[in-house]
């Protein structure tokens, strides 16, 4: 286990509201490791804020006959390393600052995996739940027109997020190449296969996961073997890492969702489990295991926690019942700033985020990759490339934690920040 020192990250008196803001929650990290980095105060005001903000508000004819005014956005945080990445998400909720903060969060994911991209972030106001399939797909495709002039292979390459998906990407793919006059794949990544969509994305993230799982488990020095496991999600990201991962020889023993959680001390069968959700539309009911509340499983004993479903769920309120003693980051921002002082007295060792999670910006990477090439890589071929570069990341930021003595989060914002205030600086700024 490592011998940190447990790091403030977080503004000592704060509210709930404040806790779980996620530009406040960025904004404390990078301040932090940039202090640390002891950054060059223009690098510093540079990298807090995002290099452009596109808002548009625009028409939507709907089902009904009326025609609806939509607000979206794109925010492109750093260029610096190549082009923007990252994906577009559809809610009631989105929000500007919203918005502004994942797109930093991008940026600092791909410098800690360290593919050629800076971060980027859209998203649109919308209820897609309340919507027909017709209306997303006019919503998207005029908000792919809007934005148009922002995106391109070389300048910003969208992909799937909160509600949107490989139909969307297909669509913004479309809209993009009707503009261009030609098809342009590499447009956007998270594609359907036969548009230029990359083998092993779909299952990129949860094999991550697993990735950051194995390699904590060997850096802690304990075996897979008898390792239980916790997972707080059982979509994209949580099925795919629960299953790999029962495969892999860990043994699964909770899962929380939305509606309720499992709990089976002996391992759930998860080939089952997807297999009844698939049918059912809920985990609850599964006779493979006993129902549990889903908040109890985050504080429930186990030696490897999976946050893979939502933002914001381990915060001040539980961080000093967690019993597990590694927390893997499936989901974004999992963890609150103030959340993680509490675990990091408690020595629990995290790996972040933005490194836990990356499975997903590595493979869209290599989906950039063969639309441009032309070429497709086998899928054996993408699963070897995709755990050589996280397991080299995992190193790096571990590594990195050691040489500065501060907690894998921090390091992994600090080796993130360092790298792109490197290429700035090589660069030069134009003026
Ligand atoms: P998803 O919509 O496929 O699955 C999320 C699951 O979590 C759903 O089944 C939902 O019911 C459940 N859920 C939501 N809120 C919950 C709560 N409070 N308690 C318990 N369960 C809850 O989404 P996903 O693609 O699996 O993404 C999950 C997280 O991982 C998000 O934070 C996302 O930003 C992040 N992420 C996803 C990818 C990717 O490639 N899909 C990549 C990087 C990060």
């Amino acid at each position: 286990m490592s011998t940190v020192t447990p790091v403030t990250v977080a503004p000592q008196a704060i509210t709930l509201d404040q806790e779980i803001n996620p530009w406040e929650a960025q904004s404390a990290r990078f301040d932090f490791a940039a202090r640390k980095l002891d950054l060059d105060e223009g690098l510093w005001k540079l990298l807090r804020s995002p290099s452009r903000e596109l808002i548009v508000h625009f028409p939507v004819p709907m089902d009904d006959g009326r025609i609806e005014l939509f607000t979206g956005f794109r925010v492109q945080h750093s260029i610096a390393r190549g082009p923007c990445k990252g994906g577009i998400r559809y809610s009631p909720e989105v929000t500007l600052e919203e918005v502004r903060a994942l797109a930093s969060w991008m940026t600092w994911k791909c410098a800690v995996v360290n593919i050629p991209f800076g971060g980027a972030k859209g998203g649109v106001i919308c209820d897609p739940k309340k919507m027909s399939q017709g209306e997303i797909e006019r919503m998207t495709r005029r908000y792919t027109s809007e934005i148009s002039d922002f995106i391109g292979p070389e300048k910003d390459v969208p992909a799937p997020d909160m509600n949107t998906n490989e139909q969307t990407m297909a669509w913004i793919m479309d809209t993009y190449s009707m503009h261009a006059r030609r098809t342009v794949t590499s447009v956007v990544t998270g594609k359907p296969l036969n548009v230029g969509g990359s083998r092993g994305r779909i299952e990129a993230t949860g094999r991550g996961v697993m990735v950051a799982c194995d390699e904590s488990l060997r850096y802690v020095g304990k075996p897979i073997e008898g390792c239980r496991v916790i997972i707080q999600g059982f979509g994209n990201v949580g099925s795919n890492a629960a299953r790999l991962m029962m495969e892999h020889g860990y043994t699964i023993v909770g899962i929380a969702e939305m509606e309720g959680g499992l709990y089976n001390s002996a391992g759930i069968d998860v080939h089952q489990l997807i297999e009844y959700k698939y049918r059912n539309n809920s985990v609850l009911g599964f006779p493979g295991a006993d129902p549990s509340p889903a908040d109890e499983l985050l504080i429930t004993d186990c030696d490897i926690l999976i946050p893979a479903a939502t933002e914001n769920v381990i915060t001040s309120r539980n961080a000093e019942k967690i019993k597990a003693r590694i927390i893997v980051e499936g989901a974004n921002g999992p963890t609150t700033a103030v959340a993680d002082e509490i675990l990091s007295e408690k020595r629990v060792f995290i790996v972040p985020d933005i490194l836990a999670n990356a499975g997903g910006v590595t493979a869209s990477y290599f989906e950039w990759v063969q639309d441009r090439q032309g070429y497709f890589w086998k899928e054996a071929v993408v699963n070897e490339q995709l755990e050589t570069i996280l397991r080299d990341s995992f190193d790096d930021v571990v590594r990195y934690a050691e040489a500065h003595n501060v907690n894998n989060r921090i390091a992994a914002y600090m080796l993130a920040i360092d790298r792109v205030a490197f290429t700035i600086r090589q660069r030069g700024i134009y003026a």
